[in-house]
């Protein structure tokens, strides 16, 4: 087990769009699934996409659990995300604050839709479909923009919309 580099944004695999996974059984991507849960856990991330560490591959993690960086987050053990699908989404978007490994020490509000139906393969191959809403429809969004060369920065309408993470602090802590 080794934890990564996590790439800025900036970097070139960041901006790119992924490969799906097609050999899930292969040792590298067993291998690339737990450095990336351990690197996550490490960065107390909610989740992880593969970009961010320099792989170009349709797969991310998803591990929510309230922290110093998402108090409110819901516990969720870590699921791994692979080729995913956003097949339908529900509702108008809402904005809610987001941060990204790849984008240290800024916040902003981002628009995202509260409700999606979804698939995905876990590690073991098997095809998930799934509801997802609040928070974790958030995360999924945010990851699947990831793979699709997109970060949260790329979502607000003026890039100065993004705010330092201390400030962000400030405000979340007044409210
Ligand atoms: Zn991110």
């Amino acid at each position: 087990m080794s934890t990564l580099t996590i790439l800025q944004r900036g970097e070139p695999v960041l901006s790119a769009v992924a490969m799906p996974v097609s050999n899930i059984d292969s040792a590298e991507i067993k291998q690339l699934i737990i450095d990336l849960k351990s690197t996550v856990a490490l960065a107390k991330g909610v989740g992880i996409a593969a970009p961010q560490v320099g792989k170009s591959l349709r797969l991310f993690i998803m591990c929510s659990a309230p922290s110093e960086r998402y108090p409110d987050a819901p516990l969720l053990a870590p699921s791994v995300i692979i080729n995913p699908e956003i097949l339908n989404t529900h509702d108008e978007q809402e904005l809610g604050w987001e941060g990204c490994l790849s984008v240290k020490g800024k916040r902003a509000l981002v628009p995202r839709y509260s409700s999606i139906d979804v698939n995905y393969l876990d590690e073991t191959g098997i095809m998930h479909n799934q509801t997802l809403t609040g928070f974790l429809a958030r995360i999924f969004q945010h990851e699947l923009d990831h793979l699709d060369g997109i970060t949260f920065i790329e979502r607000l309408d003026n890039e100065s919309d993004a705010i330092d993470e201390a400030q962000w602090r400030q405000k979340t802590l007044n409210n």
